[in-house]
């Protein structure tokens, strides 16, 4: 728990949230402000501010502990078949905004093509 964040205070309980599933390692989130029918934010338990603060061992423990649930997200919301868009912001010019690492989930609906500058 690192005391000024706000995904912290999420996983905490301090704020509240819609918790749509949990795993041992990450939590799945609804976004406040949802780009598309299915938004979720799959948030490790673990404070890391973002992929360049992953340790090579939290790289291969987390990030698939992110994808698998992800994936059981995808089931629950029967969006496994129909597709996905998984996505993470690195790093102030890809967009991140909170400083703990967390990956967006949309579905629900036709995303739009590209995503670059
Ligand atoms: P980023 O821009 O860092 O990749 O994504 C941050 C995401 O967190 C945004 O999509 C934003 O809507 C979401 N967000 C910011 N504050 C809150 C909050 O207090 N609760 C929830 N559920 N989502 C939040
Ligand atoms: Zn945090």
């Amino acid at each position: 728990m690192t005391s000024d964040c706000i995904f912290c205070k999420i996983l905490d309980g301090k704020i509240p949230s819609t918790r749509l599933a949990e795993s041992d390692l990450a939590v799945a989130i609804a976004d406040i402000t949802p780009q598309a029918p299915v938004h979720a934010l799959i948030i490790p338990r673990k404070h890391v501010a973002s992929l360049n603060d992953l340790t090579a061992a939290d790289r291969r423990e987390i990030l698939p502990a992110l994808y698998d649930l992800a994936d059981q997200l995808a089931r629950d919301k029967g969006v496994r078949e129909t597709g996905y868009r998984t996505l993470i912001n690195n790093g102030e010019s890809a967009g991140q905004t909170v400083f703990h690492l967390h990956m967006h989930v949309l579905a629900g609906a036709k995303m739009k093509h590209g995503f670059g500058a």
